[in-house]
């Protein structure tokens, strides 16, 4: 019993080490991706459900890895917060998105707004303010076409976030909470927040029609945000029945797979075209 004691013991030294190793090789991979220029935008659209419009899009990152192909966040976002790398990931998708958004503009695609997320070490940076700044000084894009998506764990520090919004929202770029219904912050945090949307998780839209209790969170969701007089949108919209379900409980927006996947720039503007009959 002893030996096998210590047997699993070195196992899972052994395994530490491996873990370590791995996290050390990932770290540093995306380190040289962010000089290389590995990432890469995507864009998934997003539609009013009382004018049928295209309304704006999200941009979501991809990690175009030489030998892997395209490498979706979830599988090395988690690191880059660990590191701390994600503060210079952020910077640039921050700043390509404007960029890009910019040009789409310029190319004559309509001036809807464009969400790109930030994550909660990069909300916290001291300079998280000026680094947006910059982002919209050196595209030249209009303040109001960029939405900065923040989840609820912003409001871990909630007199700091206050501050911050504040700041942001005076730059002229709207906010919006997203993965709304999953974290913990109360609804009294939530109505001191000077934000514009609510963005309702994914995880209730996937059980329209399957589970009640989700169907009732989204509901009430709709309605805090209609009392509180701001948007509300649906991400992870797949199917008929979802779109009809929140359209008839009066979500103002939706984005989801049952309208596009999130596209490359290439392909995104040809959906555009495509949509909008240009
Ligand atoms: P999120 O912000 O909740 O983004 C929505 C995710 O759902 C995206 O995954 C999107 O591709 C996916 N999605 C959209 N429509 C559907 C649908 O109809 N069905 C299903 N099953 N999924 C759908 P993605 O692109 O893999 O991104 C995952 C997460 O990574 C994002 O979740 C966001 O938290 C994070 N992320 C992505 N890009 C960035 C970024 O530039 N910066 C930061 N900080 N985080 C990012
Ligand atoms: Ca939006
Ligand atoms: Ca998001
Ligand atoms: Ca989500």
């Amino acid at each position: 019993a002893k030996a096998n004691g210590s047997d699993a013991c070195e196992l899972y030294k052994r395994e530490m080490r491996y873990q370590l190793h791995e996290k050390f090789h990932v770290e540093n991979d995306l380190r040289r991706a962010l000089e290389r220029g590995e990432f890469s935008l995507f864009f998934q659209p997003q539609f009013d459900l009382s004018t049928n419009q295209y309304c704006g899009e999200e941009v979501l990152v991809r990690w175009d890895h030489p030998v892997e192909g395209l490498i979706s966040p979830s599988k090395f976002l988690s690191i880059a917060e660990e590191s701390g790398l994600i503060v210079a990931i952020g910077e640039w998708v921050l700043k390509e998105s404007c960029l890009q958004k910019k040009r789409l503009i310029e190319q004559g695609f309509p001036e809807v707004p464009m969400s790109v997320n930030l994550s909660l070490k990069q909300f916290l940076q001291k300079n998280i303010v000026e680094t947006v700044k910059n982002a919209l000084q050196e595209s030249k894009l209009p303040p109001h076409l960029l939405e900065l998506e923040v989840t609820e764990s912003v409001t871990i520090d909630i007199d700091r976030t206050k501050g911050v919004l504040q700041r942001l929202l005076s730059l002229g770029v709207h906010i919006s909470l997203d993965d709304f219904g999953t974290g913990y912050s109360s609804l009294q945090y939530v109505s001191q927040l000077s934000i514009q949307e609510l963005k309702i998780d994914q995880t209730f839209v996937r059980n329209i029609g399957k589970e009640r209790q989700s169907e009732g969170i989204i509901s009430m969701i709709i309605n805090l945000a209609h009392y509180l007089n701001i948007t509300v949108i649906a991400e992870g919209v797949e199917t008929e029945e979802q779109l009809l379900f929140l359209k008839e409980h009066r979500c103002n927006k939706v984005q989801g797979y049952y309208y596009s996947r999130p596209l490359a720039l290439k392909e995104y503007k040809v959906f555009l075209t495509d949509t909008l009959h240009l």
